[in-house]
């Protein structure tokens, strides 16, 4: 098994590409399609290894100027294999070969790439280039952020640590460190989200769409629902889970001993303030290898794999991006895990959350084609959001004796989420529906969702929130345009994985693995249906979770 730090991947050269490409496009017109498909998928995994080691290695330090440099070829070079992809692709969905195709990978592939080549033009790669430097900038600009607290200089990935301090006055004071950075940054993050908008309208105008809703849909390779669908969605979390949150909300007040609840009181949910994993980020490996093991083998070799091959990088540090995520190296078979740890109980969900997604693409690593190695993003978040829960067995490890406290802000936490998830789908709706909407406009706009979803949220002394600034640190809005009701959606889903394991364990767990086996071999609601769960779109999904979680929170 080769180490993440042995992991190269030679620089794709496009001549050359351009005439294997061809070459491929030759020997399908000669004949049978089966064996030229895996050899174009073996291109483009390596390729993919690729793009994917230059990402990670941006990310693990922005101001390495090398990595930088190389993740901004990835970005130029990116369309213009896209563009070879999509003549592949249009050659293999034409008459000669389309049901040959079928036939071998099932309806589905078909379905994707129509999308992938609905979303895509050869005219739009400048604007796709355009795109990618926009979005470099916003994540150069967060992981820059200098936030100076009490004499010590944190970012924005160790700030939690303070904003989630069970004392008040701490908790207020590291808010408003925050948030005065954003003020401060806010108009250039108001500039580079306008010129982010304006290009994906024009690249929207261009390939014949009205606005970028649906062009966003396309891109996200949404094929059995669109935005009527998330809509129906979104009014139901705001008929049954806001007042649920809002019951939440007074019950957390008066845990916390206080008269009403601020901005910075939202995230802690008892007057001990959250509880904390009580080791630091080597001792919560020990203690995850321990939890995987006892999960059984295949959680057991998967983890030991990631722990040896250097597969995990989890600690925060100066200059790393924010956020976690998870991402694969098809030429190695292996997938990666990126995080950064603060010492809240965010890690431990980022954690377990992060190797749900490893544990699912590595499930599907042997998939026929590499279209098939993750499901479509809503879908993804199942399987991470899921092991979040189906792990609470095992939170004593991390917690020790407040694990049980854990698993209560972990759910509270998780209902809470839903109408904030979905009044940022929302924003971004109203916000690529009128694109000439002004900043001030735009936060407005983002003003009266969060009223309307989080009415008890109040910002107090934190001017700029209050205005309407929040979205700007909600990095899926700038970097890809409606993924975020994914996450909503799927926590329906995982509320579900929840309540099963509540009920039957074992079940529960033969159905997760089941799903995480399908990879992205179906569209959402046909996922969802195999792994006998319910579709969010249906009416009455979130009911049996919902009056499990009342029962389980104020009961
Ligand atoms: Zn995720």
């Amino acid at each position: 098994m080769t180490h993440f730090s042995q992991m190269s991947s030679s620089r794709p050269e496009l001549a050359k590409l351009q005439s294997e490409y061809q070459g491929l496009l030759d020997d399908l017109d000669g004949g049978a399609s089966e064996d030229v498909v895996s050899r174009w998928d073996a291109v483009r995994r390596r390729v993919a290894t690729w793009g994917s080691l230059a990402h990670v290695r941006f990310t693990l330090d922005t101001q390495d100027e090398e990595a930088k440099a190389t993740k901004i070829l990835v970005d130029e070079l990116s369309p213009q294999i896209e563009a070879l992809d999509a003549r592949f692709k249009t050659a293999l969905l034409s008459e000669a070969h389309r049901d040959e195709l079928k036939e071998t990978y099932g309806e589905h592939l078909g379905a994707l790439w129509r999308s992938d080549l609905a979303a895509f033009d050869p005219a739009i790669t400048e604007d796709l280039i355009t795109e990618s430097k926009l979005t470099n900038r916003y994540t150069e600009l967060l992981a820059g952020a200098k936030l100076d607290f009490r004499g010590e200089t944190l970012n924005l990935s160790s700030i939690p640590r303070h904003t989630l301090d069970p004392d008040r006055g701490t908790r207020r004071e590291a808010t408003q460190v925050k948030w005065a950075w954003l003020a401060e940054h806010g108009e250039e993050l108001d500039e580079v989200f306008d010129e982010l908008v304006k290009v994906r309208t024009l690249m929207a105008r261009k390939l014949g769409y009205e606005n970028y809703i649906e062009l966003g849909y396309r891109r996200m390779q949404r094929v059995d629902y669109d935005s009527d669908d998330v809509s129906v969605f979104r009014s139901q979390v705001l008929a049954e889970v806001v007042p649920v949150v809002s019951q939440l909300r007074r019950l957390q007040a008066e845990r916390l001993g206080v008269g009403s609840l601020k901005a910075w009181d939202m995230a802690t949910y008892d007057a001990e303030g959250n509880p904390r994993p009580v080791g630091d980020h080597d001792w919560m490996m020990e203690q995850a290898t321990e939890m995987f093991d006892e999960l059984g083998p295949r959680f057991s070799s998967f983890f030991s794999m990631m722990r040896d091959s250097g597969l995990l990088r989890l600690k925060s540090r100066e200059g790393k991006a924010g956020g976690g995520y998870c991402t694969f190296f098809p030429d190695f078979d292996v997938p990666f895990i990126f995080a950064n740890f603060n010492g809240t109980a965010q890690d431990v969900k980022v954690f377990t959350h992060e190797c749900g997604h490893a544990f699912q693409v590595w499930s599907s690593r042997s998939a026929p084609i590499s279209d098939y190695l993750w499901p479509t993003y809503e879908s993804a978040e199942i399987h991470s959001m899921s092991l979040e829960f189906l792990t609470w067995p095992y939170m004593e490890k991390f917690f020790a004796d407040q694990a049980d406290r854990f698993c209560w802000t972990h759910l509270a936490g998780a209902l809470a989420f839903l109408p904030y998830g979905v009044a940022v789908d929302e924003f971004q709706h109203e916000i690529y529906a009128n694109p000439d909407a002004s900043p001030a406009e735009r936060h407005s706009i983002w003003h009266d969702l969060e009223r309307r979803y989080q009415p008890e949220l109040d910002w107090d002394l934190l001017p700029y929130p209050a205005k309407g600034g929040r979205w700007q640190l909600q990095r899926h809005i700038y970097h890809r345009p409606f993924y975020y009701i994914d996450y909503t959606l799927a926590q329906t889903c995982a509320l579900q994985f929840w309540l099963a394991a509540r009920r039957d364990r074992d079940e529960a767990m033969t159905r997760y693995h089941a799903l995480c086996g399908l990879g992205g071999t179906g569209p959402f609601q046909e996922l969802v249906a195999a792994a006998g769960l319910r579709s969010p779109f249906a009416e009455g999904c979130l009911s049996d979770v919902l009056e499990e979680a009342s029962e389980v929170l104020f009961g």
